[in-house]
């Protein structure tokens, strides 16, 4: 009797110890999915030719002017982009493609599944048709900025290029291929005026019926084999918000869309000085707080820049993750340190403004720095030997 009840508790003690196990087995599955939504997972079937070398862990890091954000002050997005130290470093794979997470709240993502290429996928290629690219401009910069965008990789992206402006110039419309807007936004360098060239391309883009929106600004130089080659390692259907951060931390911002403003809420948003792009999919999903004018207001009510409020809508709201990538680059970066070798590579391009003239792309080509002091004209023409206007190279004969 004795011996029996001692084998009873020794039992009883051995089963509950195996239950704790168990149980402390399954605490990581019962806890709620992460807040973070995984980043889009990349297709498998278009690998870029060659790994970036910007992607590596030496990727530069660059310094941008000091400063803190005051969200509620209205700041214009020139300030809000001043608002960080260093530039971002984020953990990227060594093979181009993004931090690999998946889901946790759908399993996996829509065309990011891995499993051969299929039929429908290879037809499925992108091209460069399928990108709506948004140039935003003012008529002030029409000859300055423009000009130079037209004669280099707008001349490659005519169908695809979409440029919105602030005022009409005939002779610009005679001279582009290109679609250009008249917003009828204010010209000035406002909150206000820029958030509602945005709403105005947010709009455009949705009726174009195009795969992705990318935006830039008018002192980019977009690489396009490099920005189709890093669009084609998502698909349009998945949510995929792609750019590069100015500040190297999420920004915070009273919550005026959920709630009252007595909450606040931290996200991370591309810089609109180094261009990001937006898949379709997600782009639609952006619509209650975006579409018809929606845009504005929705800036008004967290008072802040145009691209910090995509980051809000995005990150804030639809609690989709922005793709952290260091191809898109403007020019509160120390361009000159991107490796000669890797600026091809790159996605966006850009040049310093009135505060630093020399802060362009170390790159060698057939113009000088007087002749070209942007250097967009030496990337095209390296991209593009056969234009015209490129000098041509001398060719070497033996005899
Ligand atoms: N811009 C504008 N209206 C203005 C001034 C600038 O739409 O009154 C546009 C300009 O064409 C550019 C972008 O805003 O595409 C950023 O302007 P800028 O490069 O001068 O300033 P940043 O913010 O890069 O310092
Ligand atoms: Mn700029």
């Amino acid at each position: 009797m004795h011996i029996a009840s001692v084998g009873v508790s020794k039992f009883c003690f051995l089963f509950s110890l195996a239950l704790c196990g168990l149980l402390l087995l399954f605490i990581p599955a019962l806890q709620p999915p992460a807040r973070q939504v995984g980043l889009p997972q990349p297709r498998s079937q278009v690998r870029p030719a060659r790994a970036s070398p910007s992607q590596h862990a030496g990727a530069p890091a660059v310094s941008v002017h000091g400063g803190a954000i005051d969200s509620a002050a209205g700041l214009n997005r020139s300030s809000a982009r001043q608002g960080g130290s260093i530039e971002t470093e984020v953990s990227r794979n060594d093979n181009n493609s993004p931090k690999r997470v998946m889901d946790s709240k759908r399993g996996a993502l829509p065309g990011g599944k891995g499993g051969g290429l299929s039929a429908s996928r290879s037809r499925d290629l992108l091209q460069l048709k399928d990108i709506f690219i948004a140039v935003k401009t003012t008529r002030k910069y029409h000859k300055s900025r423009l000009e130079l965008l037209i004669q280099t990789w707008v001349s490659q992206a005519k169908e695809q290029t979409y440029i919105f402006t602030d005022g009409e110039d005939k002779e610009l419309r005679m001279r582009t291929g290109a679609d250009i807007i008249n917003t009828n936004c204010s010209a000035a360098h406002t909150r206000q005026a820029l958030c509602c060239k945005m709403s105005v391309e947010y709009d455009k883009f949705i009726e174009s019926q195009k795969k992705w929106f990318c935006h830039v600004d008018d002192d980019n130089y977009v690489i396009l084999p490099s920005l189709l080659r890093l669009l084609s390692s998502y698909h349009h259907s998945q949510d995929v918000y792609l750019g590069r951060p100015s500040l190297d931390h999420p920004i915070e911002a009273a919550e005026r869309v959920k709630s009252d403003g007595s909450v606040s809420v931290k996200f991370w948003f591309a810089t609109g000085g180094a261009g990001f792009c937006i898949s379709r999919g997600l782009a639609l999903k952006m619509s209650p707080w975006a579409s018809l004018g929606n845009f504005i207001s929705t800036a008004e009510k967290i008072r802040l820049p145009d691209d910090c409020t995509i980051g809000y809508i995005i990150e804030a709201l639809l609690e989709v993750a922005l793709t952290h990538t260091h191809l898109f680059h403007s020019h509160l970066e120390n361009l000159q340190k991107l490796p000669t070798d890797t600026v091809l590579e790159q996605v966006t391009l850009s040049y310093g403004g009135f505060e630093n003239r020399r802060n362009v792309v170390s790159i060698v080509g057939g113009f000088s720095l007087a002749e070209d002091p942007t250097r967009f004209k030496t990337v095209h023409c390296l991209l593009y030997p056969d234009t015209d206007w490129c000098p041509k190279l001398k060719l070497h004969h033996k005899n």
